[in-house]
């Protein structure tokens, strides 16, 4: 696909203009990002990788043609959008080893980063791009790959931005988050305090979905735990974007059960959005956003008919429009996620 890389109408005056000080930072970059990269541009990569299930026995999973298939897909698309790819193999480890559970072997991870931005200040966007074996994976996490890969396309490699972007797509989500274990872990010290904050999209268009956003501020839930500090100012401009869309989001705890869990591990700010997914739509969530109480956000989950017709198309757009416009913020200014001059202890 050839796209016109992003342009800023008015890219200079910017933050440091002469008007007066705004309380947040410049979110005209937020705002052309959401308007360029949406719902129906993302759901031409959900399709493509539908059909790489399609020809290899429905699914895509770690280890498989389809995996390899996923990766040359995602990879072949940031190359054509002009992007600089990585697809490093990592080896597969278990990060508790109690129950001998761990695969071994490897998987690919497929890493992109603008060539513009600050490479100290990264705003790093990260989705998995494995399947289960049951299923060919659409709205776990095709949804967040096809939302992530849009927004990249979109955004372009040589974007007008004041701290880098990097998307990273993991491998092995399913089998115990080991792809970004495997990566941060690869990490320097340096390498980690290169990152501002990870945006986790994972599980975004669920059928019977809602629509939460991570609790980076602990206010959610009696046992839910904040995130490292700048969480907070995450969860927040996110919720904002979802309120302005006009729907009312609800915080949901970090579990350490999607790719997040390696950074927050690692004191890396994170937060992101989330339609649900196993759990059961309360009363309160079915009058809040519609659908169906007493029913799982996704019937489908983990199942064979997580396929192409297991997507909410209203969510999906709503939420690769907040997805796109946080990472469009986070790249022009941190919005109160802490510089690098104060995460030096990391
Ligand atoms: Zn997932």
């Amino acid at each position: 696909m050839l796209v016109a890389p992003l342009v800023l109408g008015a890219c200079s005056g910017g933050a440091g203009g002469s008007g007066a000080a705004a309380p947040q930072g410049d979110r005209r970059m937020a705002e052309a990002l959401a308007t360029s990269a949406t719902g129906s541009g993302a759901f031409v990569h959900l399709r493509a990788l539908q059909d790489v299930a399609d020809r290899n026995g429905g699914n895509r999973a770690r280890g498989t043609g389809g995996y390899e298939q996923s990766v040359d897909y995602v990879a072949d698309t940031l190359r054509r959008a002009g992007f600089d790819v990585q697809t490093p193999t990592v080896a597969l480890q278990s990060d508790d080893g109690d129950d001998g559970s761990a695969p071994g072997g490897t998987t690919r991870n497929v890493i992109a980063q603008t060539r513009t931005g600050r490479t100290d200040e990264v705003v790093l966007g990260g989705v998995h791009l494995d399947s289960v074996p049951e299923g060919p994976g659409i709205d776990d996490d095709g949804s967040g790959v096809a939302a992530q890969l849009e927004i990249a396309v979109r955004l372009g490699a040589d974007a007008p931005v004041t701290n880098a972007v990097r998307f990273v797509f993991f491998g092995a989500e399913e089998e115990g988050l080991l792809g970004s274990q495997a990566y941060v872990d690869g990490l320097s010290p340096d390498g980690r305090r290169d990152i501002a904050l990870m945006l986790n999209s994972d599980v975004i268009a669920a059928p019977n979905g809602g629509y939460f956003v991570y609790d980076g501020d602990g206010s959610d839930g009696s046992n839910s735990a904040d995130g490292p500090p700048g969480s907070a100012a995450i969860e927040r401009l996110l919720s904002d974007r979802l309120v302005s869309r006009g729907v009312p989001p609800r915080g949901t705890p970090f579990v350490d059960d999607s790719d997040y869990g390696p950074f927050v591990d690692a004191d890396i700010p994170a937060g992101g959005v989330f339609s649900g997914d196993s759990g059961t739509k309360s009363a309160e969530q079915a009058r809040l956003w519609g659908g169906r109480a007493g029913v799982p956000f996704d019937p489908c989950y983990h199942q064979a008919c997580d396929d192409i017709d297991n997507i909410d198309r209203p969510i999906f757009d709503r939420m690769v429009n907040t997805i796109a416009y946080g990472i469009g913020a986070f790249a022009v200014d941190l919005n109160g996620v802490p510089p690098r001059s104060e995460r030096a202890a990391r």
